[in-house]
């Protein structure tokens, strides 16, 4: 199985994947890891990507019925005074990020969408939603770092996997974020899983909906 992140104009990341088990070109809309397209395995990604466009109409509607069942949506000026916020905010924290930890990006663009946390295009654009103006800083952090790795990797393979785990580690356990994470570390440190700082952070956003 191969993965490859898709930038969608409407729908953002989407993840397209070739599979050697898929029959045929295929979409799931997951509320919060997004839209996947399924190909098999001998199919170009690029009919995967054509067959995604067909049906965009269906998967923003998909992803419109996961928003509405959040209970608390922020009214329009609340969506205004968020972006305002994650203006000021989220491209001097991606800045900082970048500069301590060695990545280096070409743009930071704040959208508004309900299909993704955030993005990395392969020209090395970043984008980020003014949801993330919601959530914690560690989750904010998160992210940034998510779509940080991504420059390295544009995948989410197994080397991309390692490679944010290991940067939440060091990033979490250093004396200025230290602080801010003790709400998760109990968590992290009584997880089994394979990525322990990805799954428990991971896990507390999708508490959260996109609106
Ligand atoms: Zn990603």
């Amino acid at each position: 199985m191969s993965e490859k992140i898709h930038i969608d104009p409407v729908l953002g990341e989407v993840t397209l994947r070739r599979s050697s088990r898929a029959r045929r070109v295929s979409i799931r809309v997951h509320p919060v890891r997004g839209v996947v397209v399924t190909v098999p395995f001998l199919t170009p990604y690029a009919r995967g990507v054509s067959f995604l466009e067909s049906r965009r109409d269906w998967v923003k509607k998909v992803l419109e019925r996961y928003q509405t069942r959040n209970a608390d949506l922020p009214a329009g000026e609340d969506i205004e005074s968020l972006r305002a916020q994650a203006k000021a905010i989220l491209p001097p924290r991606l800045k900082t990020l970048a500069d301590r930890y060695g990545f280096t990006y070409n743009r930071v663009t704040i959208k508004h969408n309900t299909s993704n946390w955030g993005s990395c295009s392969t020209k090395g654009n970043i984008n980020l939603n003014l949801n993330l103006m919601r959530v914690a800083r560690p989750l904010q952090d998160y992210i940034l770092l998510h779509e940080l790795t991504h420059l390295k990797h544009p995948n989410h393979g197994p080397k991309f996997h390692d490679e944010l785990e290991r940067l939440l580690a060091v990033h979490f356990s250093s004396p200025s974020e230290e602080e801010s994470f003790q709400t998760f570390l109990p968590a992290v440190k009584a997880s089994r899983a394979q990525y322990p700082y990805t799954h428990v952070l991971e896990k507390r956003l999708k508490q959260y909906l996109l609106v």
